[in-house]
């Protein structure tokens, strides 16, 4: 299964990525993780990928699309993997698309996550107090949803047109929205 798992800052990817990830056994690739693991190590790739997560924009393109590159060839992706956070952009997307083109396959289902910005902001303001994730500060939440908005949303009808797209309510309990993308997973 190769899948995509999509929506806004806070819609809770990251939760239920790890859910998914325990019932399908599947390589959860998350691009926030892996930017964040290279600006803690201190690499020149971190240093650049800083200067943009601190402001909530996006990490340019060549850069993301290199580390997706390296990472899908790995031995534990070979059978499928769930993308977090990846693709951003329509240059992201259609890099993905050849990347499998090349191997033969495709992506099986992008699951939206869909969740209202006033639950957002109250979610990742309370996040921020538990975790600190530096970019968590009201101003810098409100300009990754303006992002999202603007360069991220529309990628759903890039997929829509291929027919993989399906939105999932977000709104509602961590179980209660593991059970709809688990009921989407069990229909592809
Ligand atoms: P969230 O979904 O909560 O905004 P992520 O952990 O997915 O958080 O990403 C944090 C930051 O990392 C983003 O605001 C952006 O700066 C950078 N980033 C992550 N993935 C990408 C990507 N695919 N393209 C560009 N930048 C990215």
């Amino acid at each position: 299964m190769r899948l995509i798992l999509f929506g806004p800052p806070g819609a809770g990817k990251g939760t239920q990525a790890n859910n998914i990830a325990d019932k399908y056994a599947t390589a959860h690739i998350s691009t926030g993780d892996m930017l964040r693991a290279a600006v803690k190590n201190g690499t020149e790739l971190g240093e650049l990928a800083k200067s943009y997560m601190d402001k909530g924009e996006l990490v340019p393109d060549s850069v993301v699309i290199g580390i997706i590159k390296d990472r899908i060839k790995e031995s534990d992706a070979q059978k499928g993997f769930m993308l977090d956070g990846f693709p951003r952009t329509v240059g992201q997307a259609e890099a993905l698309t050849q990347m499998l083109e090349s191997e033969g396959v495709s992506i099986d289902a992008v699951v939206s996550i869909e969740v209202v910005d006033s639950e957002i902001i109250d979610r990742i303001l309370e996040r921020q107090k538990i975790e600190g994730r530096e970019d968590d500060t009201e101003e810098v939440v409100k300009n990754r949803l303006k992002v999202y908005r603007d360069q991220t949303e529309p990628l759903k009808s890039y997929y829509d047109n291929q027919g993989v797209l399906k939105e999932v309510d977000g709104m509602g309990s961590i179980e209660e929205v593991f059970g709809r993308i688990d009921k989407v997973l069990q229909g592809i």
